[in-house]
């Protein structure tokens, strides 16, 4: 085998989108298992919904998930950087010497005429292929024209994808497309082949929206004498209606799962899972996926993207940390919510109770927000609790807490004991009330842990605040 040569090549007409991190992941995997190179190649000859904001979007998303790129903008030396847009030269060229050599042509037809074609096609009803009115005329490149890519009448193009197996493409199904417009800029099929014939790619993996595209590219390859890559086309990730991923189920950027709270870890590790596998392992670390990844454990089956599922392997990420790390990595959430956090005690007392509770740091910062801030009283909560039945038990776990000198586990449970004990009653009953004067609700952690959280002070106030509030 080569060493492989692999690219990604979004078009930045939006944000790195879960189905285009997939297929950088598995180029980046390859490259990396192979100790091969990852290209990074920005299509944006479609100046119009192309932008700038996308270009970083792309590039934010993919350091985010550490998909470094070995070639392509920003990595500068003598290869990069990659913009489609600055390479009109290279595709001019190129298109040129394919009219030299009779496996390309200049096409004068106008836009009117080409108009009126297409409506007579879909008047008679069938559908419309460019008649092939220029292919034998003599190449006046004064006169405005386009250039098309000459196809075999005949014939037919076979290539054996990776994950899809053998596809054959007749000709008679092809047309003499257009490789380049008036104005230079290539069109896809035209301006990914020179690129990659220029870049040495000897791998495309790309989703199998493109595997159409791929008679036509075979064709190119070898008009400019290049040997044909192989090709790997990923089946598109769906949603749980078996529909085509969309924004219908649920956030499709990367970066919003870096917003909710995700690990980049963990998204790498979800994503791999949609639509390779190894075994029924379902967690890799990132070496185990650089050792084990290859095109030939993708399945030809679509991935169905489970946001559920993937909170779940977030969660058993998470759950692997210390919780030293757990609240570095959680602070920056915190913070966005305008929450008071800071990396110290407390917060690491928080994520260690989060940890087993709470699947992402969005999480996280939803669940236990009352550590920093004032609480929400839920009304049922209230109405339960906080009574004139439980204002004694209120008051005095109230007067036990002050009256300790330290917040040590022991102090504080034996406090809780001996007052249900002397009221005869469950250790729920004692705890109840005052879990719901403490966090505003009925589910926390344990009483000792959220009491040792926030502090003597705040505790006191808390219960204070609820006793008052039962009047
Ligand atoms: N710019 C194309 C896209 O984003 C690239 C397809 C390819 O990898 O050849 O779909």
């Amino acid at each position: 085998m080569d060493t492989p040569r692999v690219r990604f090549a979004p078009s930045p007409t939006g944000y790195l989108h879960i189905g285009g991190a997939r297929t950088a992941l598995f180029n980046w995997l390859w490259a990396r298992r192979n100790g091969g190179t990852f290209v990074l190649r920005i299509e944006d000859t479609d100046r119009e919904r192309s932008t700038q904001a996308a270009v970083d979007a792309i590039f934010d998303g993919m350091r985010w998930l550490g998909l470094d790129w070995d070639e392509g903008p920003e990595v500068g030396g003598p290869h990069g950087p990659y913009f489609q847009t600055e390479r009109l030269g290279i595709y001019a060229e190129q298109a040129e010497k394919l009219i030299r050599e009779g496996k390309a042509y200049a096409c004068y037809c106008t836009r009117e005429t080409l108009d009126a074609q297409r409506k007579q096609a879909e008047a008679e009803k069938r559908q419309f292929r460019y008649p092939g009115t220029c292919r034998n005329l003599p190449y006046d490149p004064s006169r405005p024209h386009v250039i098309r890519f000459r196809v075999p009448e005949t014939g037919s193009t076979t290539f054996v994808d990776l994950v899809k197996g053998p596809i054959e493409t007749p000709h008679e199904v092809l047309q003499d497309e257009v490789i380049l417009r008036g104005d230079g800029v290539p069109l896809y099929n035209f301006g990914a082949v020179v690129d990659d014939v220029t870049m040495r790619i000897n791998l495309v993996a790309r989703g199998d929206d493109h595997v159409n595209n791929t008679a036509r590219q075979i064709l190119m390859y070898e008009a400019l004498g290049y040997p044909v890559p192989k090709f790997a086309h990923l089946p598109m990730i769906l949603g749980a209606d078996k529909a085509r991923l969309s924004k219908r189920h649920g956030a499709t950027s990367v970066t919003a799962y870096r917003d909710m709270g995700f690990l980049p870890e963990a998204v790498v590790n979800y994503l791999v899972r949609l639509g390779w596998s190894h075994g029924d392992q379902e967690l890799f670390t990132r070496e185990e996926l650089v050792r084990y990844f290859d095109f030939k454990d993708v399945g030809a089956t679509a991935g169905v993207f489970n946001p559920e599922k993937m909170a779940w392997v977030n969660h058993e990420w998470l759950k692997k940390l210390s919780d030293e790390e757990l609240a570095r990595r959680a602070l920056p959430y915190f913070l966005a919510a305008g929450l008071p956090a800071a990396d110290d005690a407390k917060l690491r007392h928080v994520c260690a109770v989060a940890r087993e509770r709470a699947r992402t740091f969005g999480e996280y910062v939803q669940q236990f927000r009352y550590f920093y801030a004032p609480i929400q009283l839920d009304p049922k909560a209230k109405a339960k609790f906080l009574t004139a039945d439980t204002k004694p038990i209120l008051e005095a776990v109230r007067a036990g807490l002050a009256a300790l000198e330290t917040l040590e586990t022991e102090a504080i449970e034996k406090l809780f004991h001996s007052e249900a004990e002397q009221r005869g009653l469950g250790l729920g009953k004692i705890a109840q009330p005052v879990r719901v004067a403490l966090t505003g609700g009925t589910a926390s952690p344990g009483m000792y842990d959220v009491v040792q959280i926030l502090g003597k002070e705040e505790t006191l106030r808390r219960l204070d605040d609820a006793i008052r509030l039962v009047g």
